[in-house]
């Protein structure tokens, strides 16, 4: 059996050198839905309850992630935000909401990061983590396939 919570973030990106209007720096209302496949206990009539599977999913991606800026780290833009984040007074760039990434912040690669942070915890040992779904768009969508 197959069940799955979606939750909606917004975050901002862009692809450097990228010939086309993704080189801009823009946002997205970006929908993920997060797969859980097993067998459904007999007693509770569930995989496992999907109160669990949001708290987790909201836990894991929406908390951290949610109105965050996704920058490669040698994109000239972070480059810039970091080295004035004096004139910010924050702590930290993640409280500015700037997220840096080792990767092109496209949504096969944010699909990827989602997944692997959502394998590395997953706390449910009667089902397992199944596709990851990221709608960049309401037509562009990458699928992480475990
Ligand atoms: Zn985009």
């Amino acid at each position: 059996m197959i069940i799955s919570h979606t939750i909606h973030l917004e975050m901002a990106h862009r692809l450097m050198n990228y010939p086309g209007k993704c080189a801009r720096l823009h946002g997205h209302r970006y929908e993920l839905t997060v797969e859980a496949h097993g067998p459904v206990n007999p007693s509770s009539g569930f995989v496992i309850d999907i109160a669990d599977l949001k708290a987790y999913v909201r836990a894991t991606i929406d908390t951290p992630f949610d109105h965050m800026t996704l920058l490669e780290n040698i994109d000239p833009i972070a480059r810039c935000l970091e080295a004035n984040r004096e004139e910010f007074k924050v702590p930290s760039m993640l409280q500015l909401g700037l997220f840096t990434t080792a990767w092109p912040p496209s949504v096969e690669n944010i699909a990827i990061f989602f997944a692997n942070r959502l394998e590395q915890g997953w706390p449910f040992p009667t089902c397992t983590l199944g596709r990851v779904i990221l709608h960049e768009t309401r037509d562009n969508v990458a699928v992480w396939v475990p």
